[in-house]
């Protein structure tokens, strides 16, 4: 199956395993998650490790994407890693770390105490608990628990109504960007970033590291950013519609429509898109997924979404395998009923440039004269993204020599990104082409290919040709 929707495969307990990582990539990772929320280090790198290997042993190029914790309050740890709170109990919440239990837990944020109130409403792991602040002590909160459940260890803390004054940028965050520019992963997602200034203080970051090939993707997990989407879109290279922490901080029945508009705009201003958290959820357990979720993969698909995201189904869940087969069914099946001419129409091409009238050029005729794919030979990936934001009808084969460039193409849909030995003369390129497409898409003579892109291949940076070769 060569769908065209990407999906991001969050790495944990369940997937570690380099037998495991390897069916993840052969069954349609395209880029694979760590969640610097749970993963250490040593796990990084581990896991890391491991795809590189697997890249080259069977010559793919899986992206790899840490995701920083951002400035956010946690529970600290529980023994034997959770603990179950009946309604009505009363627990204890402390600043300080403590080892907790179904009595007491801690959290990492010690001015909690401070900007919570009697009465306040305690919401923990994306809102599934709550807990009522009844007293104020000197080093914890008195709660009465108004939710049965089981809580683990280190799972999100957010205060009804309250903007808690947390920093911009964490000392944990800052020295996890220098991890994921050593490790040279290929992206980083922002939690919790409200604004444009938390967007810039990540990429300074990077600039001060000299790091040009990181993309930064912003997770819309709050009210403050759907509020300054465009702002934050125009420092980013994609949004994640984080809807696990976005459920909890708007009101849970605002998330679709929020959705279907940050995909839009993002398809707009030519950026990428994700749709994250609980799409294929209850398959955690159990072998087959509910219709309302198999409604909700293919439906991000019609919205127009780059990508889609599994996370717990994946870190510990029971059928992380099967849950990938499940999503790429899915998609392959709703990408069917895509109008692609319809979603050409939608992105208006603005600036009326070479570059923009010959993507759309070949988009059109993609679709029109039913070609098998679209190559696009790139340096820096440029022609690919504008001709995956053009939505064709068949898979765009970006050739490049570039291995950072190549990752970087790994979260735009319909891109498929090969690295290829040299850029050079034209004749070798569309040889090249025709041999990339036999290998990924079952073809047969007669069929049709369209080469795009700029030439002279080095020297140009807008894409200044299209050509159509029978196969
Ligand atoms: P998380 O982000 O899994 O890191 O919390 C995604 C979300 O909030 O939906
Ligand atoms: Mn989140």
């Amino acid at each position: 199956m060569l769908n065209k929707t990407k999906v991001v495969v969050t790495i944990g307990p369940a997937t570690m395993e380099k037998e495991q990582i390897k069916r993840l990539m052969q069954n349609g990772m395209d880029v694979a998650r760590l969640n610097m929320s749970h993963a250490s280090y040593n796990f990084c790198t581990d896991v890391i490790e491991k795809i590189q290997e697997l890249n080259e042993e069977l010559h793919l190029s899986i992206a790899v994407m840490v995701d920083l914790m951002g400035p956010e309050v946690r529970t600290g740890t529980f023994t034997n890693g959770q603990a179950y709170f009946r309604k009505g109990d009363k627990v204890r919440i402390y600043m300080d770390s403590v080892e907790g239990d179904s009595t007491k837990f801690s959290v990492n944020y010690s001015d909690l105490i401070k900007e919570v109130q009697y009465n306040s409403i305690i919401k923990v792991k994306d809102g599934l608990m709550l807990f009522e602040v009844i007293s104020i002590e000197k080093d914890f909160l008195l709660c009465e628990v108004l939710t049965d459940g089981i809580i683990e260890d280190k799972q999100s803390v957010a205060v009804e109504g309250v903007k808690l004054h947390l920093p911009r940028m964490t000392k944990k965050d800052e020295t996890d960007i220098v991890f994921a520019h050593k490790m040279n992963v290929d992206f980083l997602a922002l939690s919790h970033v409200s604004c444009q200034e938390d967007v810039l203080a990540a990429s300074d970051i990077l600039i001060g590291l000299k790091n040009d090939h990181i993309g930064i993707i912003s997770k819309i997990e709050n009210e403050d950013a759907v509020n300054n989407l465009d702002e934050i879109i125009r420092v980013s290279d994609g949004l994640m519609v984080a809807r696990g922490d976005l459920g909890v901080d708007i009101p849970l029945e605002r998330v679709p429509g929020v959705q279907k508009k940050i995909i839009d705009k993002c398809h707009r201003a030519g950026i990428v898109s994700i749709v994250a958290t609980e799409l294929l959820s209850s398959m955690e357990t159990t072998i087959r997924p509910t219709r309302a979720e198999v409604s909700d993969v293919a439906n991000a698909v019609l919205d127009g979404a780059d990508a889609v995201m599994l996370s717990n189904e994946t870190t510990v869940g029971k059928f992380p395998i099967e849950t990938l087969n499940m999503m790429e069914k899915i998609i392959n099946s709703a990408e069917k009923d895509i109008d692609y001419l319809e979603f050409l129409e939608r992105h208006e091409e603005k600036d009326k440039d070479i570059t923009g009238m010959i993507s759309r050029s070949v988009a059109e005729c993609a679709s029109k004269l039913n070609c098998s794919s679209i190559i696009a030979p790139t340096m820096s990936g440029y022609t690919a993204r504008k001709m995956s934001n053009c939505r064709p009808s068949c898979p765009i084969i970006a050739v490049s020599p570039n291995p950072s460039t190549v990752k970087s193409l790994q979260l735009h849909f319909a891109v498929n990104p090969v690295l290829i030995e040299e850029l050079k003369d034209f004749d070798k390129i569309i040889e090249v082409s025709k041999k990339v497409t036999f290998d990924l898409i079952s073809t047969k003579p007669g069929d049709k290919i369209i080469i795009t892109g700029g030439y002279p291949f080095k020297e140009v940076k807008s894409t200044n040709f299209m050509k159509i070769e029978e196969l």
